[in-house]
């Protein structure tokens, strides 16, 4: 451990660190809810997701005896939902094993639970002297210690590893794991930090090797798929909508859509109507785009109405649309609809 760096970020955590509900509790279930939903989301949009799930599931066995599509539904606009499957997975087993992991190795047997995950769960809430390892530590510590090793590889994950161990403050892992991570996430930002203001800048190899900017160091981009999805939002005369519940394999797993076409380029409207004939098309909203990690999905929506639906899904009342869990994509386009916005 470094007792300067140690001692100034859990120093700095204690009067600029953020009052987060999560923080206010030893409570592991807690811990590890607020956890999973801050892993792709910041904690603005967290914040609100978590008050809602744990007023709903206010311990673990709420969650495991709640339905999937009522778990989804309460996801629905945090994106990631492999996160809220997992969750109730794991809720599943750790009410059948009686009790809630409290060791390194059974918090990782956990669904969605990785390193990162079982280390800031085990630190937080039960004092494990496990380090966290995310974007704000890799942050912070590469330029610390100006490390120029890029972090994608397996020679800077294990160095960066290391490091991490070696400085976690052994005796208050949980306050030492939160301080870094906030100070990452505060003051030593990804683009331009102050650091004029910064109590680490005396130790800070990057701050006087003028390296700041150019840390953490990356080996290569991540590709970005391009995805073309035309949506048929049938409606019969009698004001039913036609929804499909999504399968494994892809993005969406278990949430409900609209039927759904994909295509290597947006369609034409006569390639449109060719998918339902006998419908009567509009467009809804087009040229509509969402980008996820590694695909920028681009959207068009048709109106079809028809006499009688097809047979491709489960028929529902319109007006019953917001029972069902539905991507972001699609919230987006109706957002539009609603607004009067058809492009
Ligand atoms: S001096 Fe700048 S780069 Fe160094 S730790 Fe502080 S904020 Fe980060």
């Amino acid at each position: 451990m470094n007792c300067f760096f140690s001692y100034t970020i859990q120093n700095w955590f204690q009067e600029q660190g953020r009052s987060l509900p999560w923080r206010q509790t030893k409570d592991p279930y807690k811990i590890w809810i607020s956890e999973i939903i801050l892993q792709q989301t910041r904690v603005v949009q967290g914040w609100e997701y978590y008050e809602r799930f744990v007023t709903r599931f206010p311990d673990v066995c709420s969650l495991a005896d709640a339905p999937e599509d009522e778990v989804l539904r309460m996801w629905q606009g945090l994106g990631y939902y492999s996160r809220a499957r997992n969750l109730h997975a794991a809720a599943r087993m750790v009410v059948e094993s009686g009790a809630f992991p409290s060791t390194r190795e059974t918090l990782l047997a956990l669904p969605g639970v990785g390193e990162y995950t079982a280390a800031a769960i085990g630190s937080i809430a039960y004092d494990l002297p496990l380090a966290v390892l995310d974007g704000n530590v890799y942050r912070v510590l590469s330029r610390y210690f100006a490390i120029e090793t890029p972090i994608d590889t397996t020679e800077g994950c294990k160095q960066f590893r290391a490091l991490a161990d070696e400085m976690l403050d052994s005796n208050h892992p949980g306050m030492y794991n939160q301080a870094i991570m906030d100070f990452g996430a505060l003051q030593c930002v990804p683009q331009h930090p102050d650091c004029a203001v910064c109590p680490l800048r005396e130790g800070c190899l990057a701050f006087s090797q003028g390296l700041v900017g150019a840390l953490p160091c990356k080996s290569r981009h991540t590709k970005v798929r391009d995805r073309y999805f035309t949506y048929l939002y049938l409606r019969d005369t009698q004001g039913r909508i036609l929804l499909q519940r999504r399968g494994a394999g892809d993005i969406w797993q278990g949430l409900y859509q609209w039927p759904l076409f994909e295509s290597s380029q947006p369609l034409t409207l006569s390639q449109v109507s060719a998918l339902c004939p006998e419908a009567r098309i509009s467009s809804m909203a087009s040229g509509i785009t969402h980008q996820l990690s590694h695909q920028l999905l681009h959207a068009d929506c048709y109106l079809a109405e028809v006499d009688v639906l097809p047979d491709w899904g489960v028929v529902i009342p319109e007006t019953e649309r917001s029972h069902y869990a539905i991507p972001r994509l699609l919230e987006k386009i109706l957002c539009l609809v609603e607004k009067g916005d058809r492009k």
